[in-house]
């Protein structure tokens, strides 16, 4: 990697790891308030089209503390961190706060904050989860309006159908570019390591979408793509609304394991569907919707012709993973009811998998550890041409 694309990348691990100096410099800059979203549906164009930017907000490394006297410690580490943020002053840089609700446990962080920056618009939609119903096309549409009229309330903008267009063509030319590198690691290409892809991915959930293309462009320029070794292919599946712990990543890597692919918000979820740009924008947004939740199906919405055990499998076969990692955020309650068809699914396939819980704060580094190396064993011994590179080693 040249100077010149190890100096972009850093630029965005900064911003990944501390975006506060980033929103307020670009708050200085341009004048425009900073909206922030909270994962995983809501469709940012929306609130770009209005010169503000949209950042899709981060869960905080500090521990919680402040958070905890107002959210139960049974509720997801993301929503206990909002909450902690909200009370602790951090969430003071945005100006307005929009969500496309999900999950009961996101509604209880967001009506933190609510009370807690009550001097701030804080708007709460339900885009519909029973993705098969006659009336549920009308009904995403009828939201993804309000969306648009809200966001001109709030920003006192209004919103043409061109501005919309322009911020649908940068924000999929950003997936695009974010697509190619993830695509690039599922044929084989270990340039990037997982690290460097979250960050890629935390940054864009923040940045200024044209801003950050023109990094990520200065990246790729002059990639060279780096073989993948011969350790043992692992896919990481889950964690949705906040970014796994690189720790993690670290960890597996150690134990002798790349990681191929990935299902997770803060990975292939995010980027997996463009919005259509040949259609009327605000029909396009609502059909995004949709589309997303068929690349990538999530447990928090409810379709009959897809499901996440079959897309998981096919995703598998496709990709060469030899195992599947299932990275599940503690009391995310999605997660928690879908887990046992995954785990079928993949039994069903003789695929081994390994289920690590995630906390907030502190992970049991060595038990985790002990727990994946007892996996890539059995992968080992389960595949006749691994054991023989082994013991030719
Ligand atoms: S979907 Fe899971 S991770 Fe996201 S807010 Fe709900 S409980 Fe937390």
């Amino acid at each position: 990697m040249s100077k010149h694309s190890a100096d972009a990348l850093l630029i965005l691990e900064n911003i990944a790891n501390h975006p506060d100096a980033y929103l307020a410099e670009w708050k200085a800059k341009h004048q425009k308030p900073i909206i922030g979203i909270f994962p995983m549906n809501f469709p940012v164009e929306i609130i770009a089209a209005t010169g503000a930017l949209p950042v899709i907000i981060q869960d905080s490394r500090e521990p919680i503390s402040e958070g905890n006297t107002i959210l139960a410690e049974f509720y997801c580490g993301y929503t206990r961190s909002i909450a902690d943020q909200a009370m602790k002053g951090q969430l003071d840089i945005f100006d307005a706060f929009m969500n496309a609700d999900h999950c009961i446990q996101l509604l209880g962080s967001v009506d933190v904050v609510r009370e807690m920056l009550s001097d701030k618009p804080v708007y709460f939609e339900h885009l519909i989860a029973a993705m098969d119903d006659s009336w549920t096309k009308v009904q995403v549409q009828e939201k993804i309006d309000a969306f648009i009229a809200e966001a001109e309330r709030v920003t006192g903008q209004a919103i043409s159908n061109e501005a919309l267009a322009r911020c649908i063509k940068s924000n999929n030319r950003n997936r695009q570019l974010l697509r190619q590198v993830f695509e690039a690691r599922r044929n084989g290409d270990a340039q990037f390591t997982p690290a460097e892809l979250q960050t890629m991915i935390v940054s864009s959930m923040i940045m200024d979408k044209d801003e950050h293309t023109a990094l990520l462009e200065t990246i790729l320029a002059d990639a060279a793509s780096k073989p993948r070794d011969n350790r043992i292919r692992l896919h990481l599946s889950g964690h949705f609304c906040h970014a796994p712990r690189v720790e993690l990543f670290d960890l597996l890597e150690d134990c002798g394991a790349v990681i191929v692919d990935d299902d997770l918000y803060t990975g292939a979820r995010y980027i997996s569907t463009d919005i259509n740009e040949s259609q009327d924008p605000r029909i396009a947004m609502a059909d995004w919707y949709f589309a997303r939740n068929e690349n990538i199906p999530c447990p928090t919405r409810v379709q009959k012709s897809v499901n996440w055990d079959s897309y998981l499998l096919n995703v598998l076969n496709n990709n060469g993973a030899e195992g599947v990692i299932v990275l599940m955020a503690k009391f995310c309650e999605a997660h928690m009811f879908y887990y046992p068809e995954l785990r079928k699914a993949l039994n069903s396939q003789n695929i081994p998998h390994l289920l690590i819980e995630t906390e907030h704060e502190g992970m049991p580094v060595e038990t985790i550890r002990t727990r994946v190396e007892a996996m890539i064993e059995r992968i080992r011994r389960k595949s006749p041409s691994r054991q023989t590179t082994q013991e030719s080693a």
